[in-house]
């Protein structure tokens, strides 16, 4: 008898692929590890173990491995259980599952390029020979393809040499290429340690008394770290003493100052000691009881606290206690969220135990995650880590922790796994019998739904830490403004006078505004033109700083026109406003002051989002203006008023989650202000100050708003009531996708019958030249989830076998929301 393996392979196939082993292969084979195949004509794959068996496929003749590149599990079988349990409730494949998963240096494959890796110089003498031939290959390309390293080493099975490159640090893959960006470091400069008692003080100023500019320096240094309690740069010690830099560079060389830098580039705990955790309030230890307590017979439980109240260290406290019983402990923040902020706080507590494991990171960071996870080393206990890390090999996870659980970007939208991660993590923590614990200021309905329902345990926390005051919302009615004509550009009177109050008292403002650019829209005075898109039915965004005109669906850009397309008239109006605008007109109201933007176009790169929260941090902005990044869980002192610029347009956005979307962004960026003794400010502008959601916000009425809401999803058959999934369409001819969205509805249709809502055309028709259409399939809860799933798989099969339909994609989206 034959032995076979069946193989995931990193691209959607249906089902898993199977190849013949030796009887030796197949004795030392896992499920988890990895061997190279090869697939197709010519292409060769990483592929992951899924089963051993002796079972001969009927319609194929099985090729043999080529090689087996590990020997030990990198994937261990709960997650093999968990990827299968994502594709079958996503409707994707094992295949999408396993690129979304791994770290891509893990899944080296035909089309994988190869460079040196610049940043480290290694050891020569501990590359192999094959290894070093390709090393020194790339001594002279930048690049090298997997079949170039074939024809160098006059073999067909390289993947072993490159994978030990990889391990050697002396090489990586593709993705790496792109992390060309480097933060300028920092300097700074501390007393050297020896110098810190006051008697070594004393006698350094002795010493220095005839060195008049040292001294001077010496000094500077002392009041500005005692001013600021903050490490003191370099350039600041030079402008504040009026020295020049090669005095302090003549301190550095006696030894007297020491040099040093801050390096962000990667998180890495400096080793110092760790703090013990704070000791928590009479409300935050009856909200640990509480949890603990729901805990003993529930698995997940929400907690809602409202911003400020200390939510964190209950976390940490439930933390503790965990990796004190030896397990690991999952914390998933929204990728934003990730901040240096929260880093940091952890990490005081938890120090070296704690990873952290977010997009932004290398591929080589990355792999360094997975393996102290995998090795369950201490390095690892505790993973903070945005959505793609519930994919992590954990095999003792005792509690994940879902902060922000309400927010959106949980969901993966595209491409496949569609998963929602809050949701998977739950998932998660039942396969490894641990808690899963959901925090949030403004839960999402549907877990407040399920909380209610029972099936979630539910704590509440409701007052701030140190008793701050919620802030004082007040809603702002720009229409009756306009009319009196209180409104300079997009500022009312109210709040002009706030921000001038705030900022003569020293205090920071936050400006929220949802669009970025500059205006949504450019049109032309005379004939009404808005320049589209080329590509996508959309209009084009003015960006003032580059005088552009931007798509933001698709990146499209062209040079701000000057005159109407259409009619040549020459008076183009913007209408509407952005980020960027509001920025400006900040400017000129407030030309004392120094105003920032964050949004989309301001923090790109690896540390873009990060600069900016420092230099708030630093107090360096007096003005922020911001989208709703600026909502992500941060926590700055000095913020005592938040403006936002217009609640109207989020509250009219087309989709039905948009109010209570509305709500959970007004509140989250309200919750910004006034977060020490200072009592916040929140002022709200808008056309319709009566809306109820409005209302809701001004009085933070959560419990009014889950009734009002839930009453709408009732009545429209909306989630959490019902279930949903999204089914796209997408075709660069117009007339095939909509023959094909006709086609697939109707047979949906005959299944589903009047839970059947399409096929319609989105808001943007158009994107990238692929027309899209959208059918969506309610589902009521007694309707099996399963059953439902297969016939929607089934209409999918036969829709594929008509001729006409097969170059139209398809997209299923589980839980679209
Ligand atoms: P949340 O996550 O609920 O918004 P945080 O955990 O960020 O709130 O707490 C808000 C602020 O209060 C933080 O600056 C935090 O350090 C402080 N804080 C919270 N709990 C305590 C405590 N028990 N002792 C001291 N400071 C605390
Ligand atoms: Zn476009």
């Amino acid at each position: 008898m034959l032995d076979f393996i069946d193989v995931i392979i990193p691209i959607p196939l249906k089902k898993l692929f199977t190849y013949t082993v030796t009887p030796a292969e197949a004795e030392f084979l896992k499920p988890g590890m990895r061997v190279a195949v090869p697939f197709g004509k010519s292409k060769i794959y990483t592929g992951i173990v899924f089963s051993i068996h002796k079972d001969e496929p009927a319609a194929y003749e099985a090729k043999d491995i080529q090689q087996i590149l590990d020997d030990k599990p990198v994937v261990n079988s709960r997650q093999l259980k968990f990827w299968q349990w994502i594709a079958s409730y996503y409707m994707c494949t094992l295949g999408d599952v396993m690129r979304a998963a791994l770290p891509s240096a893990f899944i080296l494959e035909s089309e994988t390029v190869v460079s040196k890796n610049t940043v480290n110089i290694i050891d020569e003498s501990i590359l192999k020979d094959d290894e070093f031939l390709i090393y020194e290959a790339l001594q002279h390309q930048s690049s090298l393809k997997i079949h170039d390293i074939s024809n160098i080493l006059g073999k067909k099975n390289v993947l072993p040499v490159i994978k030990g490159l990889i391990e050697k640090d002396a090489i990586s893959v593709e993705e790496e290429v792109y992390e060309k960006y480097k933060p300028k470091l920092v300097r700074y400069v501390k007393l050297d340690i020896s110098y810190t008692s006051e008697k070594a003080l004393h006698e350094l100023l002795e010493e220095l008394s005839r060195a008049h500019k040292q001294r001077e320096v010496v000094l500077t240094l002392f009041s500005i770290s005692a001013k600021t309690k903050k490490p003191v740069k370099v350039t600041d010690l030079v402008a504040e003493s009026g020295a020049s830099s090669s005095i302090v560079k003549a301190l550095i060389d006696k030894g007297i100052l020491e040099e040093y830098h801050i390096q962000t580039d990667r998180v890495e705990y400096s080793g110092e000691e760790t703090e013990s955790s704070k000791s928590l309030n009479e409300h935050q230890e009856l909200a640990l009881e509480e949890i603990k307590t729901s805990f003993e017979t529930q698995n997940v439980t929400l907690l809602h606290g409202v911003t400020s109240s200390g939510k964190t260290e209950v976390y940490v406290k439930l933390i503790e206690e965990v990796i004190n019983h030896g397990k690991q402990v999952l914390y998933l923040l929204p990728e934003i969220a990730l901040t240096t902020q929260l880093i940091s706080r952890l990490q005081n507590y938890f120090g070296e135990k704690v990873s952290v494991f977010h997009s932004k990171y290398s591929v080589q960071e990355r792999v360094e995650v997975w393996n102290h996870v995998l090795n369950n080393s201490a390095k690892a206990q505790i993973v903070l880590g945005a959505r793609s890390s519930i994919f992590l090999p954990f095999n003792n996870l005792g509690l994940i922790v879902v902060d922000e659980e309400h927010e959106q970007s949980f969901k993966q939208f595209d491409p496949a796994p569609r998963y929602q991660a809050r949701d998977a993590a739950i998932v998660l923590s039942h396969l490894h019998q641990g808690k899963a614990l959901l925090g949030s200021a403004t839960p999402s309905l549907e877990s407040f739904y399920n909380a209610k329902q029972n099936k979630y345990g539910f704590v509440e926390l409701s007052v701030r830490y140190n008793n701050v005051l919620m802030p004082d919302i007040e809603l702002v009615d720009i229409k009756e403004k306009q009319k009196k004509k209180r409104m300079k550009g997009h500022f009312s009177d109210r709040l002009i006078e706030e921000m001038t109050e705030t900022l003569g008292e020293g205090h920071q403002i936050i400006l929220f505004q949802n669009r970025r650019g500059f205006s949504p829209i450019v049109e032309c005075k005379t004939c009404g033109h808005a320049p589209e898109c080329p590509n996508c039915d959309v209009s084009l965004t003015f960006h003032q700083y580059r005088n552009q005109l931007r798509c933001h669906y698709c990146g499209y850009h062209s040079a701000m026109i000057q005159d109407c397309m259409a009619c040549g008239g020459q008076d183009i109006d913007s209408k509407g406003f952005g980020t960027e605008q509001i920025e400006e007109e900040v400017k000129i109201l407030f030309p004392d002051y120094k105003v920032a933007r964050m949004d989309l176009d301001t923090t790109r790169g690896k540390y873009g989002y990060e600069k900016i929260i420092t230099a708030l941090e630093q107090q360096e902005i007096d003005i922020l203006v911001g989208t709703q990044m600026l909502t992500k869980g941060l926590d700055f002192r000095n913020v005592k008023l938040v403006g936002i610029m217009n609640a109207d347009s989020m509250l009219n956005f087309p989709d039905f989650r948009a109010h209570e979307r509305s709500f959970q962004l007004m509140l989250q960026v309200s919750g910004r202000a006034g977060r020490t003794e200072q009592r916040g400010k929140v002022l709200i502008q808008t056309y319709n100050p009566h809306h109820n959601i409005l209302q809701q916000v001004s009085t933070n009425n959560y419990s009014d708003m889950f009734t009002e809401q839930m009453n709408d999803r009732y009545n429209f058959k909306y989630p959490p009531i019902y279930k949903q999934i999204k089914i796209t369409l997408k075709h660069k001819d117009y007339n095939r996708v909509e023959t094909a969205s006709i086609w697939f509805a109707k047979s949906l249709r005959q299944v589903f019958g009047e839970h059947v809502l399409g096929p319609e055309a989105p808001p943007v028709a158009r994107i990238r030249n692929q027309f899209h259409k959208n059918i969506l399939v309610k589902i009521p809860k007694q309707q099996s989830l399963a059953k439902t799933k297969e016939a929607i798989i089934k209409i999918n099969n036969s829709f594929f076998s008509v001729k006409d339909f097969r170059s139209v994609r398809v997209i299923l989206n589980v839980d679209n929301y």
